[in-house]
């Protein structure tokens, strides 16, 4: 089962891809998550990626398609996967097709994570996430803030994109450039569109277990 999740930044596609892949036991791939993970390594690469994602911009295509197809050709993703953050442009879906196509795979479902815009400000910048078992809380609706310990003894940390200014660019590059794979995946009768809002995400995770479990 080749799952893929669409959303604005902070529509909440991360915390229903983990829930996905708890439930179903197919890995997510999260291209935020691996860039983060390069970036914290203090590699050169790293410090360019950390410039590149501060800003709200999107790194290059060719390099975010060598980290995916490296993931997706791996043994862990051999009863499927799910992608969360890829593709993100026009460009980025043509790729993936292809590599599916030379692999013998396709994408069956597509969850579109549609969430309004104002919720979705108060979402980033009060996100924080455990930094060993990425939990995801968030300062505004609940009562963990940064520093915080996490039961699984992590402490919650802030990313650095997540202040209004970066939220804004992410959310333009949003529109300009992802909004558009929207009928990408309409078109292939693959999308599924999943409204989400002020209540928390256990309706959204129980409306895309329903439709993976009715095929
Ligand atoms: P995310 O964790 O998905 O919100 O991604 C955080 C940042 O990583 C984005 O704002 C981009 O700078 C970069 N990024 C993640 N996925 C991609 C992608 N598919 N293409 C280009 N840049 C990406």
């Amino acid at each position: 089962m080749n799952i893929l999740f669409l959303g604005a930044p902070g529509s909440g596609k991360g915390t229903q891809s983990k829930n996905i892949e708890k439930a179903f036991s197919i890995p997510q791939i999260s291209t935020g998550d691996l860039l983060r993970a390069e970036t914290a390594s203090g590699s050169e690469l790293g410090d360019e990626l950390k410039k590149i994602m501060s800003s709200g911009k999107f790194v290059s295509d060719d390099l975010v398609l060598e980290l995916v197809s490296k993931k997706i050709s791996s043994d862990d993703c051999k009863n499927g996967f799910i992608l969360d953050g890829f593709p993100r442009n026009l460009s980025q879906a043509t790729s993936l097709d292809d590599l599916l196509q030379k692999l013998n795979l396709s994408i069956e479902y597509v969850f579109l994570i549609d969430v309004p815009t104002d919720l979705i400000i108060k979402r980033c910048v009060g996100r924080i996430t455990c930094n060993i078992c990425g939990k995801i809380e968030n300062e505004f609706f609940s009562d963990y803030k940064e520093g915080y310990k996490c039961e699984k003894g992590g402490v919650f940390t802030k990313r650095a994109d997540d202040n209004e200014e970066t939220v804004t660019n992410r959310l333009n590059v949003y529109s300009e450039q992802t909004e558009p794979i929207i009928d990408f995946y309409k078109e292939k009768g693959i999308l599924h569109r999943i409204v989400g809002g002020e209540d928390g995400p256990e309706r959204l995770t129980d409306e895309i277990t329903s439709i993976l479990k009715s095929d």
